[in-house]
């Protein structure tokens, strides 16, 4: 080696040395060293690499291991401001929940509860009965019963596992969808066991190709919700009430995924949208049906089953779901997620609060904005469009105003990304840099602004 690396590498100070310092007296000692170590081992690379030539002063040192020591006790897991105008973003944690939702919650949480314990009689309960007759109420149905699952794609994979295991699922070429890179249709389906009958074409599918798939192997007739493209042209797909009584003559198993759902059709998606709203399904008397429960309901990540007593009967008898369940975090958020559905009070459900939300107040708060932007930023109000995103609606574009920023400082792409680190998630659309007001929470603006003053000092 090198004399002068060498060299340099004996000046590197000794762990001791560090340890021993005063500033760490109120500090955990074993996560300093950790810290230390990491530190130490970068600096040597830095060496080696001929990065730096000149060792740092004890000073620094000391303060480049208690930065990486205070940021090794935060947690990873942060808050971000959306101002993208994408309402589900699944990079971004899809449906944020709403703050009073959540503290309706507290209490439940931080206490013992009737998760699994039947307060009436004494005995063992059941926990998915808790959601049960909230459910009934909201979708006007006294003959269903639920089953809430970790997420959209294992109520997929239980329901084709406990019906069609070696047996023939038969599913239109126009819904074999992949859902964000790693659900896809075909696959799931080849994990739970069951074969797949694919029929009709990619843009056509009769509900006589459905008839002459059925054999008797046939075990379930679904349906895909298309959610993240959409087909359009020389187009046909055979309508889930019209299966529902094909499967019903042949004594089959009904099955829709709808992906998103919904529960109720917001203001801002008015007339824009053909998404199945769920209480209608359920009127068809459909065997089962399952949705998302962090998509367009605004509620925690859940996959939710509902239908036909007798069916969600045998899911429940199979082991998978043990795998599969949810715990009290999930259900009590879920439930309050659909008390405030019961109640009318989609303010309380974030996702329904921007989708109620009117252009004009949308206006406002891209102006009031405006007026605070430090020295040498710049802002315009532009009609722009918002997206639901998460794989619902691609087709939608949800009307909203932006601010289209610039500054002295930077160009829009260095903007983005400075906006990036100080936790804005912003948009480039048109060669503008986008602040869409549809996506921003209650007090976003204001830390928006202040982001901005800091980023002018910097
Ligand atoms: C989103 C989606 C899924 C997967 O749901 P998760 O809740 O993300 O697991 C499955 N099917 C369809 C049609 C979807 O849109």
């Amino acid at each position: 080696m090198d004399d002068s690396l060498t060299q340099l590498l004996r000046q590197i100070p000794a762990m001791n040395k560090i340890l021993d310092n005063s500033i760490w007296d109120t500090y955990n000692k074993k996560r300093v060293k950790k810290s230390a170590e990491f530190y130490l081992a970068t600096l040597k690379a830095d060496i080696l690499s001929q990065k730096i030539v000149r060792i740092p002063s004890l000073e620094s040192i000391l303060h480049n291991i208690l930065s990486h020591y205070q940021a090794s006790q935060q947690n990873s897991l942060i808050p971000l401001i959306n101002a993208t105008g994408i309402l589900l973003h699944t990079n971004l944690g899809r449906s944020p929940l709403g703050k009073d939702i959540v503290d309706d919650v507290n209490t439940v949480l931080t206490s013992y509860n009737n998760l699994e314990f039947n307060l009436q009689e004494g005995i063992r309960g059941e926990r998915y009965t808790l959601v049960k007759e909230v459910f009934k109420s909201l979708l006007n149905s006294e003959h269903i019963d639920v089953l809430i699952v970790n997420n959209n794609a294992s109520a997929v994979f239980l329901v084709l596992n406990t019906f069609a295991q070696n047996k023939e699922v038969i599913i239109s070429r126009g819904e074999l969808v992949e859902i964000g890179g790693s659900f896809r249709i075909p696959e799931v389906m080849r994990h739970a066991g069951a074969i797949l009958k694919e029929v009709g074409t990619t843009n056509k599918t009769h509900l006589k190709d459905y008839v002459s798939g059925i054999s008797p192997q046939t075990a379930i007739i679904a349906k895909i919700h298309q959610s993240n493209y959409c087909l359009q042209g020389f187009v046909q797909e055979v309508s889930i009430q019209e299966l529902i009584t094909l499967a019903k003559e042949y004594s089959l198993l009904d099955y829709y995924d709808i992906g998103s759902g919904l529960l109720y059709s917001p203001k801002a998606l008015k007339g824009l949208h053909s998404e199945p709203i769920i209480q209608d399904i359920v009127a068809l008397n459909p065997s089962l049906l399952s949705f998302s429960g962090d998509k367009l309901l605004g509620g925690p990540q859940a996959g939710i089953i509902v239908g036909q007593e007798q069916y969600i009967h045998t899911l429940k008898q199979n082991q998978l779901l043990r795998m599969l369940r949810v715990d009290k975090i999930t259900l009590s958020i879920l439930e309050a997620t659909l008390q405030a559905y019961l109640q009318e009070d989609y303010q309380k459900i974030p996702i329904l609060a921007m989708l109620e939300c009117s252009l004009e107040e949308l206006r406002k708060k891209a102006e009031g904005m405006l007026r605070n932007l430090p020295k040498h930023f710049w802002g315009k109000i532009i009609k722009s469009s918002g997206f639901v995103g998460g794989g619902s609606l691609p087709q939608v574009e949800i009307p909203s105003y932006a601010i289209a920023l610039s500054c002295a400082k930077w160009d829009i792409e260095q903007l983005k990304e400075e906006l990036r680190k100080q936790g804005v998630i912003v948009r480039i659309t048109q060669k503008q840099l986008l602040l869409d007001m549809r996506t921003l929470l209650k007090d976003d603006e204001e830390k928006i602004i202040k982001i901005l003053y800091y980023l002018a000092e910097q």
